[in-house]
């Protein structure tokens, strides 16, 4: 016998990229799970940032899209199969995907900073296959067990959520604690949720759009400064810049107390100009951020307890059918979040 428990469709759909703009519905071999992998059955997928960049110029950075790609990293689903070495019995579990798999064994790995493995292999990241399809293959420890309490698009969302909490840790936010964050995207509204749930006791959210700093206020935010209009106000514990924008990050540096941090998780260009004085007079930390690592536990935790709204940041479903429509409603300027909503 080959070990595999439960059972899954000879074929399934997938929403295959072929092109910038060349997004196709496709039938596809369904995965079997191998030695210590469980198949989940697709469930709730959220649309990135970094899918619509994807769908847009076929690139980011050096991850260039050069043969058919299936987008998605945000899932959650149902074990609906077990490889050997996995108790049978996580069949019928719901779980939340953590996306990236490491190799396990190299120096990054072995000590603890998976998230920088060099053979890390990641959903909807070229050449890895994500989500935005009916089925897909992730080892069982990767496949994280959810309580009923948790929806699947919340589930799917613990991944954006993990880059907060992983910029949180960065950011060393402690209780009555005082953070400044750019930008009221998805990020910098899960970045802000979970400061307030670390305890700082100020958190400022800044951003170029009035409709998203009502959100960010909604969700916990003790102040909202709209970017270029309004002043932060000074003297941060720390700042974690969550839109990209070089004048953001510049002021945002510029609010840091002494001997304080900046975060960098949005991503935009480059090459940036930053203020070397106020860095090298007061101290701060400067450091990047790249996904998370050991996140997924603390996710849950904070979902489940309801002091995290994730669902509250979904704007818009969609079938898999329609994943385009998904990838294109952030030009509505209340749009917050996508979720592509698979089986039923
Ligand atoms: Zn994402
Ligand atoms: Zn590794």
């Amino acid at each position: 016998m080959s070990g595999v428990t439960g059972s899954v469709p000879d074929s399934m759909r997938a929403c295959v990229l072929h092109q910038p703009r060349d997004l196709r519905l496709e039938e596809r071999a369904a995965p079997r799970p191998e030695r210590g992998e469980v198949v989940v059955r697709v469930r709730s997928v959220g649309v990135c940032g970094s899918d619509v960049h994807y769908y847009e110029h076929g690139r980011i950075g050096d991850f260039v899209v050069r043969q058919p790609l299936v987008l998605g990293h945000e899932a959650s689903g149902d074990i609906v199969a077990t490889g050997p070495g996995v108790p049978a019995d996580r069949i019928g579990e719901r779980v939340a995907i953590e996306p990236g798999f490491p190799c396990r064994s190299c120096d990054q790995c072995r000590h603890g900073r998976y998230n920088l493995c060099p053979d890390i292999a990641f959903f909807g990241t070229p050449p890895v296959d994500g989500a935005l399809c009916d089925y897909v293959r992730v080892p069982a420890d990767f496949a994280h067990p959810i309580p009923d309490a948790l929806s699947y698009d919340a589930a799917g969302l613990l991944e954006p959520l993990s880059v907060g909490i992983w910029a949180n840790r960065k950011a060393g936010t402690v209780p009555g604690g005082s953070v400044l964050i750019a930008g009221a995207g998805p990020i910098g509204l899960v970045t802000a949720q979970i400061a307030r749930a670390m305890g700082a006791t100020e958190v400022v959210v800044t951003d170029i759009g009035a409709e998203r700093l009502g959100v960010a206020a909604e969700l916990g935010a003790t102040g909202t400064v709209l970017a270029g209009a309004e002043s932060t106000g000074t003297g941060f514990d720390a700042f974690v810049d969550c839109s990209g924008a070089a004048p953001a990050i510049d002021a945002g540096i510029r609010a840091v107390r002494p001997a304080g941090t900046a975060v960098l998780v949005g991503m935009g260009a480059d090459r940036l100009t930053l203020p070397l004085g106020v860095l090298q007079n007061r101290e701060i930390n400067l450091t990047g951020t790249f996904r998370y690592a050991n996140t997924w536990p603390a996710a849950i935790a904070l979902a489940s307890s309801g002091a995290i709204r994730l669902d509250r940041m979904v704007t818009g479903h969609f079938g898999l059918d329609d994943t385009e429509s998904a990838l294109l409603a952030g030009a509505d300027p209340r749009h917050i979040k996508s979720v592509v909503t698979l089986g039923g």
